[in-house]
């Protein structure tokens, strides 16, 4: 198993957390974030009723060296100051509240240790949060255009990402982007069920194509025999590719466009510039549909 030797793990604890009850860890869920530290603190720590979340870990953008001038506070005596620190809120056997309402594939099915449904409407409970933060967040107030991660914050995800997975072998096995679980944000159930703008985080630019064996999805040869759109086919594909809510219309609908956004941002090229071109072309119709689904099934 890889270790976390080298890294500095700051332990904040927060109450915003709950017991797993038996549910298997199935995925990884990456997030980000635009606050500095102490904002994240009191985010994460905050008991205000309403605005209760966490996540089981926080990547900061700055170093250690850095932090501890700024934060010494919560980062000193840091054995590794050239990295970027870990912080950790929740246990990763305890479920974090990362992952709002959210769906994926046949995941909601997940069941606990009393076999009742433990993620009928979100995936905390069979998931592990990573929040990177990423200053440039939103913008002009576009919510597909983020800037990247650095290089130590990369190091540091990547090799927390494999010491998780190895940690929780074999289910899991796959990091999905916060977008591609949260493209609908409601219940059916919900009275005033209506279209909310999905999660876009951690962006498009997020560097997937760096995170080896992490993606559920292959293929992508970016070609297909027939390059005229047949929506229904589209639509048809995303769910079988695990977007479960995507509309089955027949038209591009808003419910559609963010499904295959939310596609694009983690499947998609690298730095795929989604808000330069967001029209479904021949080019993105080819991705979706040559994409194939390979998922460990356990449910
Ligand atoms: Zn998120």
């Amino acid at each position: 198993m890889q270790d976390l030797l080298h890294y500095d793990i700051i332990h904040i604890p927060t109450g915003s957390q709950n017991s797993r009850n038996g549910t298997p860890i199935i995925a990884i869920i990456a997030h980000c974030i635009q606050f500095e530290p102490d904002k994240v603190i009191d985010m994460m720590t905050s008991t205000a009723a309403g605005s209760r979340v966490s996540s089981h870990y926080y990547i900061p953008y700055k170093s250690g060296m850095e932090l501890s001038k700024l934060y010494p506070q919560y980062f000193n005596n840091l054995k590794f100051p050239e990295k970027a620190p870990i912080i950790q809120f929740v246990e990763p056997e305890m479920a974090a509240w990362h992952a709002g309402i959210s769906y994926f594939a046949d995941w909601n099915k997940t069941k606990n240790a009393d076999g009742t449904l433990a993620c009928q409407y979100s995936l905390n409970a069979c998931t592990l949060g990573i929040e990177f933060q990423i200053p440039e967040y939103a913008i002009d107030g576009d919510l597909y255009r983020f800037g990247k991660i650095n290089e130590i914050q990369f190091e540091a995800g990547f090799d927390l990402i494999q010491w998780l997975k190895a940690k929780y072998q074999p289910l899991c096995d796959t990091v999905l982007a916060h977008s591609t679980i949260s493209v609908v944000r409601a219940k059916e159930t919900d009275i005033d069920f209506k279209l909310m703008p999905p999660k876009t985080d951690p962006g498009p630019m997020f560097p997937w194509h760096k995170l080896n064996n992490t993606s559920p999805i292959t293929g992508l040869t970016g070609s297909t025999s027939d390059s005229t759109i047949d929506v229904a086919n589209l639509q048809k594909k995303l769910y079988e590719l695990g977007f479960v809510k995507c509309s089955q219309s027949g038209i591009i609908d808003d419910n559609t466009r963010y499904h295959v956004d939310a596609f694009m941002m983690q499947f998609g090229a690298e730095s795929w510039e989604l808000y330069s071109d967001r029209d479904i072309n021949a080019s993105i119709y080819g991705t979706i549909m040559s994409a194939e689904y390979d998922f460990n099934l356990y449910v």
